[in-house]
């Protein structure tokens, strides 16, 4: 049984880590922000509680994202292990987490702040299928569409200059000190994530004394391209809202 749980800034890579490190070894990908924008764009009650705060960059209350969290572990779906990314990201969240779970490592992708408006502000997502791109590093052969399933390319709608500050303030002066507080427990793996995305895992794996990758991810499976939550718990309601 492996638990980990992967922090970063807004566009550090922490869902595509995530989902490479969760596919060979079988452990449950649970995004959290990814629970949320699922609400949202399936206009569930939870969704319409969300969607202004997540537009602006903002964090969700503490009470709700952790009753979503504590449902999403009650599924008891992770036989072999989690991978949690986005959570916590204050001290409350983090003691909360503590106090129900031992954790196996912590995995931080350090991206300077230059990186990040890089990364975001021309990050865009295919409507239909949730495959990414990025406008300069992997744009679509036809502008605005996806090559895969020909739909529309969207900005994701916390991607903008304002949102972006928010997040980063909030990231700097709330999330920091819980990477230091788990510092302090020594559970902390910091990867330079600047590099290309197989590398960054390549590290990650030497970082947690993990086997190399088995398969390859094909490009592009991204947050919020299926369903974060299974079909009982995506209700309206069913996670706290
Ligand atoms: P993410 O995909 O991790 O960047 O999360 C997208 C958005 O969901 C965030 O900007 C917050 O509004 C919300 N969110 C996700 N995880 C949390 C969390 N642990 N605490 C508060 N809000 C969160």
């Amino acid at each position: 049984m492996r638990k980990y749980v992967i922090m970063g800034v807004q566009g550090s890579g922490k869902g595509t880590q995530s989902q490479l490190l969760a596919a060979d070894l079988d452990l449950v990908h649970i995004g959290v922000g990814d629970i949320f924008r699922w609400n949202v764009q399936n206009h569930t009650k939870m969704g319409a509680q969300v969607r202004r705060t997540m537009a602006a960059g903002e964090l969700v209350g503490d009470d709700l994202v952790e009753s979503v969290v504590r449902d999403r572990l009650t599924q008891h779906d992770w036989n072999f292990g989690f991978i949690i990314d986005g959570f916590p990201r204050n001290r409350r969240q983090a003691e909360f987490f503590l106090e129900s779970y031992d954790i196996d490592g912590v995995i931080v992708l350090d991206l300077p702040d230059s990186e990040v408006r890089r990364r975001v502000l021309n990050r865009r997502l295919c409507a239909d299928c949730g495959m990414d791109y990025h406008l300069i590093d992997s744009s679509p052969k036809v502008a605005g569409r996806c090559d895969s399933c020909g739909g529309d390319l969207v900005t994701r709608e916390d991607d903008t200059e304002e949102a972006l500050a928010v997040r980063l303030r909030d990231y700097h002066e709330k999330t920091d000190p819980v990477i230091e507080l788990f510092r302090r427990k020594e559970y902390v793996f910091t990867v330079d994530a600047r590099s290309a995305p197989e590398a960054v895992q390549d590290q990650i794996r030497k970082c947690l004394r993990l086997p190399p990758m088995t398969a390859r991810k094909p490009r592009g499976a991204s947050e919020g391209s299926s369903p974060p939550v299974p079909v009982e718990a995506r209700q309206p309601g069913a996670a706290g809202a």
